[in-house]
């Protein structure tokens, strides 16, 4: 029997990358999952790849940012027969930005959706997942929750937010004896679409003259070259199989914790 079978998992921007991935990942090993997005048409899409490897998905317009919409997401799974089991918070916004002229604006908006969505979705789906015999809660934070770079101020506070909120509700959770474990992952340089959406200037800021040349946006093999020790990134697919693993039976007693896959980046 697959590892997820009778289990639902909500999964937020999961029309793209790391979300994408794992949703595919969970209902390949059983679960019904709910692919959520702020982008309808890209969550649709993940639910015909899902259904298209014979999985079981339904796709939810979700703006982890907005606290309705989070209420309408949980009237449907409410109203539903699939009792939620696991939460993967993992809609984000990176900025790279000089902290000195970049608008207050800026910093609301990544805070917004990489903090206040993440609180969000615990706040919703922790009580439910308890009410369904427990689960787990995993986080995507980064390894700039845990050290710093320049022109990243706002971003790294975010995923610092997520990395503390995480564990105090971990442990929150283990005061109420509610079965449900709640862990944050820390990706370094992942291969996802959300490197082309930085431009050229931003290259600049992220590796320097030689990296502003070479590309008129982000390119993350570029990246992975210059910042990660062992020189290439990881796969969406990789990180998809840590969160799976935190997700499952196995990872009982994991909770509270943070799993960096950086290949090598925070190792000095
Ligand atoms: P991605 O490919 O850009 O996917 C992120 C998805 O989230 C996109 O579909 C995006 O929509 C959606 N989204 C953005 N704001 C949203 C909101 N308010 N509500 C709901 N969905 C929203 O990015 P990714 O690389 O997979 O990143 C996933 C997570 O991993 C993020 O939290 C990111 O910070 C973290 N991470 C990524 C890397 C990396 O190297 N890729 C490294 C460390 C950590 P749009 O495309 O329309 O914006």
């Amino acid at each position: 029997m697959s590892q997820f079978e009778g289990k639902a998992a909500l999964v937020t921007g999961a029309g793209s990358g790391i979300g994408r991935a794992t949703s595919l990942a969970l209902a390949a090993d059983g679960a019904y999952v709910w692919v959520t997005d702020f982008d309808k048409a890209s969550a649709d899409r993940t639910v015909e790849m899902i259904v298209g490897q014979g999985g079981r998905a339904v796709s939810v317009k979700l703006d982890v940012s907005v606290e309705k919409d989070w209420q309408t997401a949980f009237g449907r799974i409410d109203s539903g027969e699939e009792a939620l089991s696991i939460l993967v918070n993992c809609a984000g916004k990176s900025i790279l930005a000089d902290s000195f002229t970049m608008p207050l604006e800026e910093l609301r908006r990544v805070m917004a959706i990489n903090v206040e969505g993440a609180f969000l979705g615990m706040k919703h789906a922790i009580p439910r997942i308890a009410k369904s015999g427990g689960g787990a809660v995993i986080n995507i934070s980064s390894i700039m929750g845990l050290k710093g770079k320049a022109r990243m101020a706002a971003y790294c506070a975010s995923k610092g937010a997520v990395r503390m909120m995480t564990k105090a509700i971990a442990l929150e959770c283990a005061d109420l004896k509610n079965n449900v474990r709640v862990n944050s992952v820390h990706p370094g340089v992942v291969d996802t679409p959300a490197w082309a959406k930085h431009d050229a200037d931003e290259a600049g800021m992220m590796l320097g003259s030689s990296g502003k040349q070479a590309s008129a946006t982000l390119d993350v093999h570029a990246v992975a070259k210059a910042l990660v020790p062992i020189g290439v990134a990881a796969s969406a697919e990789e990180i998809a199989a840590t969160v799976c693993f935190l997700a499952s039976d196995v990872a009982r007693h994991i909770t509270g914790a943070e799993i960096v896959i950086d290949g090598g980046m925070t190792a000095d």
